[in-house]
Parts: structure tokens; C-alpha cells; sequence
């Protein structure tokens, strides 16, 4: 059945498109921390889809709301006022932590940060841009021309020009070998010295903690270094929070604030998990840049009620249960196990993390050298297990990624845990 579904699909779809799995897995329904299969298989998911199911599968709450929303009315457009919508822009703009806050619904992480881009270009009349190294901000056209992962960047070509700082990926690289400090110290150096050789940049974006690129951790305050130099010249910083948002990382809500000496950014950007699976994207910003646009702009499908409702009720349940810091205290301790879990295993170079957010990085034993095929078997071994993983890195992605709803459990995540070892083991 799955093998006839793979076969159709690769008839009528992109080449391109992703899929994990040799034998690709048909997702059929979900509950709580679970999805099945269509051959019936029950999985503990670790990677929810891509952080996209924020709290949980089928969570009652979010299924109700959509429902509700969805017998009244689906969609008719923004041009009319919709209540939804205005709710969750006021709560999200209160949360965001940016003063005088105005929200711009999208329907994804790709176009919220093409809007993004759109705003700051616009606002600083410039189309120069930085970005950091191996990050991934999505596939449109502005997008990719912004992505320093060149496994997802499939195009030289772009409207913007880019330059590509350093300081987004620390275990690898010139500066890997250096301390907190210095480490940030030296990508600063690198920061100053690339505005040294431009003109009028517009605004530097970068993932707190980039997704794709493999889960990195940029030490505490090197945003908030950056932010320094930046505000200098008058550039400002976009926070892509798509995977880093809603207290996925457990010490805060927002990946930026890790950095908090560095201020509010100037432009946030979220998608994935604030509407539990339902698409909502978005972007926040200070009036002065929202409102610097002169002509109408328009998402179609952006702040769709049915959406709404859905990232309404996920919100509500998200902060009423404090997933955050439920995030904090049992991605805690499973980090804590992974690490010793991975601790004697020469295939393991680094386990890091944040919250349940939290990367295994592989490498060829008793060297320095990614290790793919070994985090494509380990991904393999996990799914006979019963467990399904993300994978990541750069071009040779060998990290492997875990990043369970938020209200996993603690016994939930012990047993993840232990597949997780169980399969690390086959390699
Ligand atoms: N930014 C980041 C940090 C992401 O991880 C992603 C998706 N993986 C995107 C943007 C693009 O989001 P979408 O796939 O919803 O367009």
C-alpha cells in the first residue's frame, strides 16, 4: 500500500521534494505524542512534523476550535474584518516583546520572512542583506537568495544581495575552537569588517538557533553583540522564530531573548507550530517599518479564521499548561540522556540542545568528518524502533534532530530515549 502511494507520488511530484525513509512512511492520524501509519504501525513522534505540531496531535482543544470555526465559516478574505484574527495579532504583539507592535498574518515561515525582506528593503531602500552561514529561511525566490545552506538553496540567483556572516554554527568552522567570548568577539571582527566593505545594508536576519542547519547553539549574547554593530549603522535585525518560537527552548519564549541585553529585533518572524498544523505564518514589527509600505498588500489566505481559531486555542492552551516549562524541564532531562546515552559512542561528536530542542551531531569514528550515511541508518533504525527523528546539518546532513511536541512526558521521553540508543547502536 505505502510502496503504490511512494510509486504514484514520484510520477506526479517534484523530484526535489524531500521524503525520509527508504520505504517512505504514510502518516494516517495522530493523538497526544503518537502518529500511526497506514500498515497500523504506532510511533512515538520526536519530530512533529517539523515543530509544526506544537502542543500536540488531535489536541481537543485546537480540533474543537477549527471545528467550530469551520461550521460558521471557512474563509472570505481580509478585505472583511475578522475577529480571529485581530485577537491573536493583539496576543501575539504583546508577547512579542517588540513596542508599538504591528502583526502581518501569512500562510507560512517562507513568506513571512519574503515579507520580512520585503519590509526591510523597502524601509532602508536597499536590497543587501546578511545572513548567517548554513542558515535555511524557505523557498521562495527572496528566500533561498537568503539561505547560507546550500543543500536548500537550490538557485545562484536572487533578487537580493547577500552577504553571509559567521556565527550561526560554532562546533564547526575557523572560530570552533575558541570560547564564548572570543568566539563572539571573532564574528563581530568578521561582522565589522564585512560592513566595512558595503554600503547601505538593510537588515541582518538569523535564526537564534538555526532548524535545518542542524540545531547549532550560538553562545548566550552574540545577538545582542551583533545588535551593537548594527545599530551603528542603522541596520536592522530580523529574528527568524520559526522553529525557535513559542518556548520551544524552555528558558525562553522566543529564541531571540537569549540574548537580551541585545533589546527587542526590529522584525520577527513565526510559523509552525502556532496553529498546531494549521498554516499560519506571520510577521511583527514596530509600526515605523510595518507602516513604511506605501501601496495595499494582501495575503489571500493569511489570518484566516479557521486558522485563527486554531492558533487561538493553541496559544490559550500553550501558555494555560505552561508548556515552556514543560519544555525546560523534561527536554532537560532528555538532553541529560542523551548526553549519556552518547557519551561513550565514538560515532557521536556533540549532542546540544535547548529545551526540546535537541541535536545529535554524527561523524565518522575518530575523526572530524560528517557522518550522513550513519544518520540516515540511524533514522532508519529509530523507525523500525518505533520512533520518528529528524536529520539535519549542512550539505552532508549528519545531525540528527528531536523535536517532540511540548507536552511530552517525561516517561515519553525515556522511551524515545532509549530507541533513540537501541538505534544508535546499529551503527
Ligand atoms: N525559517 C525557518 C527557520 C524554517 O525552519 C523554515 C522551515 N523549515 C522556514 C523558515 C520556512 O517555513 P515554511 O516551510 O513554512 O515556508
Amino acid at each position: 500500500m505505502t510502496r503504490r502511494l511512494h510509486d504514484r507520488h514520484r510520477a506526479v511530484l517534484p523530484d526535489w521534494l524531500a521524503l525520509y525513509y527508504k520505504q517512505p512512511v504514510e502518516i494516517t492520524h495522530g493523538e497526544g505524542r503518537h502518529v500511526w501509519d497506514a500498515d497500523g504501525n504506532k510511533y512515538l513522534d520526536f519530530f512533529g512534523g517539523i515543530l509544526t505540531t506544537m502542543t500536540a496531535h488531535a489536541l481537543p482543544e485546537v480540533t474543537k476550535a477549527v471545528a467550530e470555526q469551520a461550521g460558521r465559516i471557512i474563509h472570505t478574505s481580509t478585505l472583511y474584518l475578522n475577529r480571529q484574527m485581530v485577537e491573536l495579532a493583539e496576543r501575539i504583539a504583546q508577547l512579542s516583546g517588540i513596542p508599538d507592535a504591528r502583526v502581518f498574518f501569512t500562510t507560512s515561515g517562507t513568506e513571512a520572512n519574503d515579507t520580512a525582506l520585503l519590509l526591510a528593503t523597502a524601509y532602508r531602500n536597499s536590497n543587501q542583506i546578511l545572513a548567517m552561514r548554513n542558515s535555511y529561511h524557505g523557498r521562495s525566490f527572496s528566500a533561498v537568495g537568503i539561505t547560507g545552506n546550500h543543500a536548500w538553496s537550490p538557485t545562484s540567483l536572487s533578487p537580493l544581495q547577500t552577504l553571509y556572516v559567521h556565527g550561526g554554527v560554532r562546533s564547526r568552522g575557523p572560530y570552533a575552537h575558541l570560547g564564548d567570548s572570543q568566539f563572539i568577539e571573532a564574528c563581530v571582527a568578521d561582522l565589522e569588517d564585512l560592513l566595512g566593505h558595503t554600503r547601505n545594508v538593510a537588515a541582518l536576519i538569523a535564526e537564534p538557533i538555526q532548524g535545518v542547519g542542524g540545531f547549532t547553539s550560538p553562545p548566550d549574547g552574540l545577538y545582542a553583540a551583533f545588535r551593537e554593530v548594527l545599530d551603528r549603522h542603522g541596520i536592522l535585525w530580523i529574528t527568524d522564530e520559526v522553529q525557535t518560537g513559542w518556548g520551544r527552548t524552555g528558558d525562553h519564549f522566543w529564541g531571540w531573548q537569549a540574548h537580551e541585553r541585545s533589546g527587542p529585533p526590529d522584525l520577527l518572524t513565526f510559523a509552525k507550530g502556532i496553529g498546531n498544523g494549521m498554516s499560519i505564518g506571520g510577521v511583527v514589527a514596530r509600526a515605523e517599518v510595518m507602516n513604511c509600505l506605501d501601496s495595499n498588500s494582501i495575503s489571500t489566505f493569511g489570518g484566516s479564521p479557521v486558522t485563527m481559531a486554531a492558533g487561538l486555542a493553541n496559544l490559550t492552551y500553550l501558555l494555560e499548561h505552561d508548556l515552556q516549562g514543560n519544555a525546560r524541564r523534561v527536554g532537560g532531562l532528555l538532553i541529560e540522556r542523551l548526553r549519556a546515552i552518547c557519551a561513550q559512542l565514538p560515532v557521536v561528536r556533540e549532542v546540544r540542545g535547548r529545551g526540546l530542542m535537541a541535536g545529535i551531531e554524527l561523524v565518522r569514528p575518530g575523526t572530524d568528518e560528517a557522518n550522513p550515511e550513519a544518520a540516515a541508518a540511524v533514522l532508519e533504525a529509530a523507525r523500525e524502533g518505533g520512533l520518528l527523528i529528524g536529520k539535519g546539518g549542512g550539505h552532508d546532513t549528519s545531525v540528527l534532530r528531536v523535536a517532540p511536541p511540548l507536552t511530552l512526558t517525561v516517561a515519553e521521553a525515556e522511551e524515545g530515549a532509549a530507541i533513540l540508543e537501541r538505534a544508535l547502536h546499529t551503527v
